[in-house]
C-alpha cells in the first residue's frame, strides 16, 4: 500500500510499564508450539540442509551468583557443583545427539556464543571440560569468533586466562553501570572495583575484542550518574559497547514488587528519558571516534570490530543452540528447549532431544524476520535482499516504509533503506510495522 492518508505517530507509552520491549526474533515466541516439534525432528533427519547457511553454536549457562532485579532470563542461583557438573554432562550429551544428525554431520561451526545466565560462573576446570568436549564433537578449526558473556565479579586472573586459552575472541563484560549504589539497588552481584580489575587483566592478556554492556534507566538512575557512567565507559576504550534501554518484563523482581504494591508504572525512567540517555552516550562515543552500528551498539573501529554471531543471527544462519531454555534455528525450523532445569536434564539423560516448542516459518516470515533484524543495524541493502529472496523490500514493505517515512524515521538513500538516529533509538517499537497483522501485539513503548 502506498498510503495517501498521513498516519499518525504510533501511540507512545511514556512511562515504563510491564512487558517486553526488545524484539529478538520473528514470528514472536508465543507462536512457537509443542505441536510443531515433530517438524523440527524431521528437519534434523533430512539428509542435507535445505539451504547451506553458516553454522553457529549457542551454549546457555543458566547459573548466576544472584538474581538481578531486572532479570527476565531463566537463571539458577542455588545449584551446587555436582549439579553444575551434571549440567555440563547434559550439554555434551545434547550436542552429541545433534552431531550425529545428518543435517549437522560434517559441518563445522563458524562462530560460538556462550550466553546466560553467567558463563563465567563456571570454574576453569568446568570450562575446560565443556569446551574440550564441544571441540571433540564439532571441531573449532573453522571458528572465526567465540563470544563469552562474563559477570565481572566472577573473574579472577586465573579464570580470565582460562577463558582466553579456551579460544574466546570476544569477551563481553556485563558491567551495566559504574555506580555502586545503582548496582546494589538493582540487585547486581558485582561492584565497579571488580570491573576495573577484570577489564585491566583482560586487556593485559590481549583478548582480541572486549565489549561492555550498559543499561540506560536502571532503578534510581539520574542524569548525573548516567553521565559519569558514560565517561567511565569512554575512558576504558572498549572495542564495542552495547547499551540496552531498561525494560521490565513480567518475570522480573521489579514487576513482582510493582504487583505487590498495586503499581502499573515501573520505578524507572520513562522511555523518552531512556532514549535521551542512549543518545547522549552515542554522542559521547562519537566524539572520540566511535561509530554507531545498531540501535544498541557503538564500536571503536567498524573495519576491525565485527560481531559474527549477530551477523549470523540476523542473516538466517543455522544456530545450534544447547542448554536449558535456549533458542535455536536449524534447517528452516525455530526451536526452544525446556525452560526448567530438571526436565531439560532428564530429557537429555533419557536420550531425547529436550525441545519443547518449535515453528517452521514460511518463506514470507523468514523474509520479514531478516529484514526487521537487519533494520536494527540502521540500514538494509534492498538489492542484497532482492538477490537473496527474489523480492525488493521497497515493494514488499511499501506500506510500512511509507508509514515510517511519514513519521520522519526513514532515510531514503537509493539502495539503502535507512533509519534516522531518532528512529534507531526506538527501533524495536517501530519493527511492529513490519509484522503480519496476526503477529502484532499492539505494544508501543
Ligand atoms: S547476571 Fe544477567 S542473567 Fe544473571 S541474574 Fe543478572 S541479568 Fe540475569
Amino acid at each position: 500500500m502506498s498510503s495517501a492518508t498521513p498516519q499518525s505517530l504510533p501511540p507512545l507509552r511514556h512511562e515504563t510499564t510491564a512487558g517486553n520491549y526488545f524484539v529478538a526474533n520473528y514470528p514472536p515466541f508465543a507462536f512457537w508450539k509443542a505441536e510443531f516439534v515433530p517438524q523440527f525432528e524431521a528437519a534434523l533427519s533430512a539428509s542435507t540442509p535445505r539451504l547451506s547457511p553458516p553454522l553457529g553454536q549457542y551454549v546457555h549457562i543458566p547459573f548466576c551468583r544472584k538474581r538481578c532485579h531486572f532479570c527476565y532470563f531463566k537463571v539458577y542461583t542455588d545449584k551446587d557443583s555436582s549439579e553444575v557438573r551434571g549440567y555440563i554432562d547434559a550439554l555434551l550429551k545434547e550436542l552429541a545427539v545433534y552431531a550425529s544428525k545428518p543435517v549437522i554431520g560434517g559441518r563445522k561451526p563458524k562462530f560460538v556464543y556462550f550466553g546466560g545466565g553467567t558463563p563465567s560462573y563456571l570454574s576453569p576446570d568446568q570450562l575446560k571440560l565443556l569446551t574440550d568436549g564441544m571441540k571433540r564433537l564439532l571441531p573449532w578449526d573453522e571458528v572465526e569468533e567465540v563470544t563469552f558473556e562474563a559477570e565481572p565479579g566472577t573473574l579472577t586472573d586465573h579464570k580470565l586466562q582460562a577463558i582466553r586459552d579456551m579460544g574466546v575472541t570476544r569477551l563481553s563484560l556485563g558491567v551495566e553501570h559504574f555506580d555502586d549504589h545503582i548496582l546494589e539497588i538493582n540487585g547486581r552481584a558485582h561492584r565497579s572495583k571488580e570491573v576495573a580489575r577484570a577489564y585491566a587483566f583482560a586487556r593485559e592478556i590481549s583478548f582480541p575484542q572486549i565489549n561492555i554492556d550498559l543499561i540506560a534507566g536502571m532503578v534510581e538512575e539520574t542524569d548525573e550518574k548516567w553521565r559519569e557512567t558514560v565517561a567511565k565507559a569512554v575512558a576504558l576504550q572498549p572495542d564495542s559497547v552495547t547499551i540496552y534501554q531498561m525494560e521490565v518484563p513480567y518475570n522480573t523482581g521489579i514487576y513482582q514488587q510493582m504487583k505487590a504494591s498495586g503499581k502499573l508504572v515501573a520505578p524507572v525512567a520513562d522511555w523518552e528519558t531512556k532514549r535521551a540517555w542512549v543518545d547522549y552516550a552515542y554522542r559521547e562515543f562519537e566524539n572520540v571516534g566511535y561509530t554507531v552500528t545498531s540501535g544498541t551498539t557503538v564500536v571503536r573501529d567498524p573495519v576491525k570490530v565485527k560481531f559474527i554471531y549477530r551477523e549470523g543471527l540476523f542473516t538466517g544462519a543455522d544456530i545450534l543452540s544447547i542448554g536449558v531454555a535456549s533458542f535455536g534455528h536449524l534447517n528452516g525450523v525455530h526451536y526452544q528447549n525446556h525452560h526448567e532445569f530438571q526436565p531439560y536434564v532428564d530429557a537429555v539423560n533419557a536420550g531425547k532431544l529436550p525441545v519443547y516448542r518449535a515453528l517452521t516459518p514460511p518463506a514470507d516470515e523468514c523474509y520479514i524476520r531478516e529484514f526487521m533484524l537487519q533494520l536494527k543495524l540502521g540500514s538494509v541493502s534492498a538489492e542484497k535482499f532482492k538477490a537473496k529472496f527474489g523480492n525488493d523490500p521497497r515493494e514488499t514493505f511499501a506500506a510500512s516504509l511509507s508509514t515510517l517515512k511519514q513519521w520522519g524515521f526513514l532515510t531514503d538513500n537509493g539502495d539503502r533503506i535507512g533509519i534516522t538516529r531518532e528512529g534507531l533509538l526506538q527501533i524495536d517499537r517501530l519493527l511492529q510495522e513490519f509484522f503480519k497483522p496476526e503477529h502484532k501485539t499492539g505494544r508501543y513503548a
